[in-house]
């Protein structure tokens, strides 16, 4: 396991030395130690990705030829998938299977946008058609410059491959820094890159804590770009500093998504999709099934199943065979979680199965799948995300009820509707405020296809070819063909 910062195309040590301890939130035992970046390690990185940029050709390079970097990426993630796939269980606590889903899908992140590489070399420019012919004008896209991407705990490659891959792809240079609790497959993805034979500060990882080299990221002047995918206060805090020298910002930031099961839907099938919408990854996904509308008539029944499923999710180390449910990723979010509970019950909610550490688990960081009802609409846990497997249900009598509560947030990134009727599913999608609406499923993410959120969900999309218009500039290039002189002042 890697445990230096990856600055210039070269392992280094910080220069101020310092280290940090990464624990197995399945045990709570150490797992490794990190170096930790200060401003000073983050300002040589940003200058290498700066000259790599300008001056070493990285964002002249045809984009076939950074396609071939990309794939290559690609295959060495691909060879090394169980092994990587390990060490997010190790590190994240999440179930191996998924995982593994995990590490595929940065596999295929790399793959998808070194074919938008390659499409770059014909489509980057386009001809306009301008309203006066003395002129001609085409319009080319062009690399944005160095990108500071910042990352979360929660898919620690997955989130770092949907920044690393599209900016890489559009020509620009990276400083990566992942989460302070999960570093070490964004460390391997640097020696993925090193085996890759990445030129030298296209790619640079530094581990290191978010107030100070993320922070320093951030402030720093030779970066063009932030990509962040966060919590809100640290989201609207990165958007406040970037706005000093009006760096450009996307945001990923956090969600309260609704889930809305109309009475002809299949009960079994939706409790399905609600236990996988906030029960997989722990809960803890930005875009959650946290809040979920059953209609009147089939209320009792669907809470009645809902139950029994989620009393028969198997918890444990994600490293064993057939668990469901791994630990929270860290103390801080066991106690977060724990206290979300405990506020929602004061506040008058019933917790109908869950609602603490599993009897019998002293160890590591496990929380029980959690179903609460009753939950007031102005108490914390209907509004603000717990980030745990917990759910709250409620019943609604209207359509236009089911609707008004799902939107009734200030978040907006993803919603779901299950219903048999399709022109039904289809008004409540297109009244639905979010970025991302599911019919008859949750979760389920493409990379061909845009994520994002509406409201304070964030700012622009990834995936998909919006997330590599993110990385690209528009330059307009306008040319005077006519003979005649302008005739500004020569008459
Ligand atoms: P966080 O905001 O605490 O940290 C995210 C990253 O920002 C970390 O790398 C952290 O070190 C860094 N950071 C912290 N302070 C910083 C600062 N001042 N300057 C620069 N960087 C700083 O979030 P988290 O707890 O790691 O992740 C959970 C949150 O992420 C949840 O709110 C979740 O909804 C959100 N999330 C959103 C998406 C999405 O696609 N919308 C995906 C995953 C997670």
């Amino acid at each position: 396991m890697k445990n230096q910062l990856f600055i210039d195309g070269k392992w280094v040590s910080p220069i101020h030395g310092g280290t940090q301890e990464i624990f197995n939130p399945a045990t709570g035992n150490l797992l490794h130690v990190v170096a930790v970046a200060s401003e000073h390690d983050v300002d040589i990185a940003v200058k290498a990705a700066r000259r790599a940029f300008d001056k070493d050709g990285w964002s002249t390079l045809p984009g076939s030829e950074r396609a071939k970097y990309l794939r290559k990426m690609a295959e060495i993630i691909r060879r090394r998938l169980p092994e990587l796939a390990e060490l997010e269980v190790k590190d994240n606590g999440k179930p191996r299977p998924e995982a593994e889903w995990d590490i595929g899908d940065a596999a295929g992140c790399f793959e998808y946008y070194a074919k938008l590489a390659e499409e770059l070399d014909t489509n980057n420019k386009s001809d306009i058609q301008l309203s006066d012919d003395r002129f001609t004008s085409k319009v080319v896209r062009e690399p944005l410059g160095v990108v500071g991407a910042i990352v979360p705990w929660n898919y620690p490659l997955l989130m770092a491959s949907w920044k690393v891959a599209p900016a890489l792809a559009a020509g620009c240079t990276v400083v990566l820094k992942p989460a302070e609790v999960t570093p070490l497959t964004s460390l391997e993805l640097a020696a993925v890159a090193e085996e890759a034979g990445l030129p030298a500060g296209v790619l640079n990882v530094l581990t290191g804590r978010g107030s100070v080299a993320g922070q320093a990221i951030v402030d720093h002047p030779l970066v063009d770009k932030l990509a962040f995918t966060g919590s809100g206060p640290v989201g609207s805090r990165i958007m406040a500093s970037a706005s000093k020298d009006v760096k450009r910002v996307t945001l990923e930031l956090g969600g309260k998504s609704p889930l809305i099961v109309f009475p002809d839907s299949d009960i079994a099938k939706a409790v399905e999709w609600v236990m996988f919408g906030i029960f997989w990854n722990q809960g803890q996904v930005c875009s959650a099934t946290s809040r979920v509308l059953v209609h009147e008539e089939i209320y009792q029944s669907f809470l009645d199943r809902l139950v029994a499923e989620a009393k028969k999710i198997t918890i444990g180390n994600g490293l064993d065979a057939g668990i469901l449910l791994g630990p929270l990723v860290s103390e801080t979010q066991h106690r977060n979680v724990s206290n979300a509970v405990l506020k929602a019950k004061e506040d008058g909610a019933k917790v109908l199965t869950g609602g603490g550490r599993p009897a019998n688990m002293e160890q590591g960081y496990f929380f029980e799948p959690t179903v609460l009802t009753d939950v007031p609409l102005n108490s914390e846990a209907w509004i603000e995300e717990i980030f745990g497997p917990v759910v709250c249900v409620r019943p609604f009598a209207t359509e236009q009820e089911a609707v008004e509560l799902a939107n009734d947030s200030r978040f907006g990134l993803a919603a779901a509707v299950m219903s048999q009727n399709n022109e039904l599913a289809e008004r409540v999608a297109a009244n639905l405020r979010a970025g991302v609406v599911w019919i008859n499923c949750s979760q389920p993410t493409f990379t061909e296809a845009p994520w994002g959120g509406y409201k304070q969900s964030g700012i622009g999309r990834e995936l998909g070819p919006w997330g590599l218009d993110n990385y690209l500039e528009t330059k307009q290039i306008t040319a005077y063909v006519s003979d005649a002189p302008w005739g500004w002042y020569i008459k």
